[in-house]
């Protein structure tokens, strides 16, 4: 029994969503605004959240941050109405899994959706390490030279993608189709933020970077003295 947490003001979207959900038989509770989601969220019963950004009392954004500095790794699928990158990216930052673009077709959500559940119950206990630079799959933390590196979700599983394959290029559509799964790819230049993102955290106050730009080719995470 999977169990869903639909944060949602709209109620003809949400009524909607709720049956179509049901109907897969997801187990489903909706919030109406985002004190009640957090009130829901917090009691911790559910698998994945369905996260709208615009609510009334507390906006999902401050919802997700608010859940991610508690610690809570349950996956979010953000939807929103905001469709510039830079909102997109925002989310992201603050700890989302995923988002869909309102208007959005339900079986694209639920595929965003069974995507987001399969990756939170993936066993994960590898620790990676590259020079200096260490991750742990199962606690999703990094370190680099000893010092602690804070990470969004999705800053994370790209940096897991290229440390799992350290030392080969990798396609920016071989990233995307590793860390949004099958054919659920970003929309605009959200891989290429993110991977800012993280050459900004992980390279910047590094002399050796870590983080390579192979150009048209894709991106390659090499220790350049070994
Ligand atoms: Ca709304």
């Amino acid at each position: 029994m999977t169990r869903l947490l639909l944060v949602e003001d709209e109620e003809r979207l949400a009524r909607s969503l709720v049956i179509g959900l049901r109907d897969e038989d997801y187990v489903v509770d909706h919030a109406r605004d985002g004190e009640e989601g957090m009130w829901y969220a917090e009691a911790g019963h559910h698998d994945a959240i369905l996260l709208d950004l615009r609510l009334p009392k507390m906006d999902g954004l401050e919802l997700c941050k608010h859940l991610r500095s508690n610690g809570s790794l349950i996956p979010i699928l953000m939807l929103t109405a905001c469709d510039t990158t830079q909102d997109i990216i925002t989310g992201l930052d603050l700890g989302a899994d995923d988002y869909l673009t309102k208007p959005f077709e339900f079986t694209e959500l639920l595929a965003r959706l069974r995507a987001i559940l399969r990756r939170g119950t993936t066993s994960r206990s590898a620790r990676l390490c590259l020079a200096n630079l260490e991750l742990e799959a199962k606690t999703r933390r990094v370190w680099r030279d000893g010092k602690e590196i804070t990470l969004s979700n999705m800053e994370f599983r790209v940096l897991e993608h290229l440390m799992q394959h350290a030392g080969t290029v990798q396609s920016k559509n071989r990233i995307c189709a590793a860390v949004w799964d099958d054919d659920l790819g970003p929309e605009s230049n959200v891989l290429e933020v993110l991977i800012s993102h993280l050459r900004r955290k992980i390279d910047r106050d590094f002399d050796a970077p870590l983080l390579h730009t192979r150009r048209g080719a894709g991106y390659l995470l090499a220790s350049m003295e070994s």
